[in-house]
């Protein structure tokens, strides 16, 4: 036992969320502790462990825990609030046995690295005497909104017009994420986002999905209060800065991705040519949105990749489906394939965290088309912080019409204003992939991270 003790630096339990957008980041980000020397076991609950694409990563261990819906996770809850509720209750006992038996079988972990919206398992850490970091797996500026309101710094409902926070550009009541600008539609949501600060004080560090330019006001103010370490862009380095032997997965699908198919459409594209669409693992869109999206589409006359999930496929036009003939319709894709292949022209996209990082990484120009949560944040910041995308406006009835959509995508496609955006693109790519290589900041705060683990576990 004492041999194998020996053989890695600590031991990290890494458990995310159970939802595609937090399992992604939290993985490529285990990889690198890997890299360093730190022993991975990533803890997904059962549900999401039946239907996991990949269990096998190297050097990674999987382990699963009950949120008490092991048939189904969230989907075979009555609701988002009864499924918080049951997992809360549930998530601590299975967490609890799981670190006893890690410890039983001579496997004992030093540090528990939580999701920040189960603050719970950092209670379990403490309560065995272990190390915990949360990891936010949304942006700085959203949290620092959240944080925010837990602080009742920032009264709801909304009665301003507009709000000054610290590290953030002026924003309007309208670019505050959807739980606050809507606030009391989403109550379950609501309580996950604000109640990831309640215990925070106690966390040993706290780790950022994101890279310091990027965010600089916020993240500079957070340092203040945090022990704050922006870890990110966390994208399988084979996309980034390919220092990571091995890196041949691009991470777990909860989706089954029909990769050769669309590799394959891509292939015979001209050259930045196609719109690439997808509202990522959780977004639904109404009927009539996903009406005048297909037609939108359609009249842009551009080739298209739409990823349709199956839940959502009954709301397509069926005239739609039969005659479109430029665009090709998949329930889930290899996203980061898709995004570096040159046939792509630009990313239709709900503003999701990580979609937003995947296309700065990448220098993807963007049309954003948010529809809730953070991703209202990231498209105000998209459009008019960064420069690396236009907003497709909805009219009063909340729904993005098909001129819109037609002219973005001219927009973006054609010389001009679309030129200024891929330049922007250009930029921040460059200073995402500085920030992960070897001596920039992330590949430094990472190490540093390690460094302390191994000081703190001996
Ligand atoms: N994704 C993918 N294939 C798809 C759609 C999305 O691999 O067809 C990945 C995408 O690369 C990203 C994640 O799923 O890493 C979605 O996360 P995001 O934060 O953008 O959105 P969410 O699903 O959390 O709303």
């Amino acid at each position: 036992m004492e041999k194998e003790r020996k053989s890695y630096v600590a031991h990290c339990l890494v458990l995310p969320y159970p939802a595609q957008g937090h399992i992604n980041p939290m993985l490529q980000f285990s990889k690198r502790l890997v890299q360093r020397g730190v022993k991975v076991t990533l803890v997904t609950v059962v549900s999401n462990w039946k239907t996991m694409n990949n269990k096998n990563f190297t050097s990674i261990e999987v382990e699963s825990i009950s949120d008490g819906y092991d048939d189904g996770g969230l989907a075979a809850a009555e609701s988002l609030e009864v499924y918080k509720d049951t997992f809360w209750r549930v998530g601590p006992q299975t967490l609890t046995e799981l670190v006893h038996s890690l410890a039983a079988s001579g496997n004992p972990a030093n540090c528990v690295i939580y999701d920040a919206f189960l603050p719970w398992a950092l209670d379990v850490a403490k309560k065995f005497g272990l190390l915990g970091a949360a990891f936010f797996t949304q942006s700085c500026s959203t949290n620092n909104i959240y944080r925010h309101v837990y602080k009742k710094l920032l009264e709801l409902p909304l009665s301003q017009t507009e709000y000054f926070i610290p590290g953030l550009p002026k924003l309007a009541a309208g670019d505050l994420p959807s739980f606050l600008n809507k606030y009391g539609s989403y109550p379950g949501y609501f309580d996950i986002v604000v109640n990831q600060f309640a215990n925070i004080d106690k966390a040993d560090w706290v780790l950022a999905n994101t890279f310091d330019e990027l965010e600089q006001g916020v993240v500079d103010w957070l340092l203040k209060i945090w022990p704050l370490k922006t870890i990110g862009p966390c994208l399988p380095s084979m996309f980034l800065d390919k220092r990571l032997q091995g890196d041949k997965d691009y991470g777990v699908s909860m989706y089954n991705p029909n990769s050769e198919a669309c590799i394959k459409w891509l292939d015979d594209k001209p050259k930045k040519s196609v719109v690439y669409v997808s509202f990522g693992s959780m977004a639904g869109l109404s009927e009539e949105q996903t009406e005048e999206l297909a037609w939108g589409l359609r009249d842009s006359g551009s080739y298209f990749i739409w990823v349709v999930r199956d839940s959502e496929k009954g709301k397509l036009p069926k005239e739609f489906v039969d005659t479109s003939e430029k665009g090709l319709i998949l329930t889930w894709c290899p996203q980061l394939l898709v995004l570096t292949h040159e046939a792509l022209g630009c990313f239709l996209t709900h503003c999701g965290w990580n979609s937003t990082l995947e296309a700065v990484c990448l220098g993807v120009p963007l049309i954003a088309m948010p529809l809730w949560t953070d991703q209202i944040t990231n498209a105000k910041l998209i459009e008019d912080e960064w420069k690396i995308g236009v907003k497709a406006v909805a009219d009063e009835k909340d729904i993005v019409r098909r001129q819109t959509i037609k002219q973005c995508i001219r927009e973006i496609l054609e010389n001009g204003k679309g030129n200024e955006i891929k330049n922007n693109g250009i930029k921040w790519k460059n200073l995402a992939k500085n920030y992960v290589d070897e001596g920039g900041n992330s590949d430094k705060n990472i190490a540093e991270f390690v460094a302390a683990l191994a000081h703190r576990c001996t």
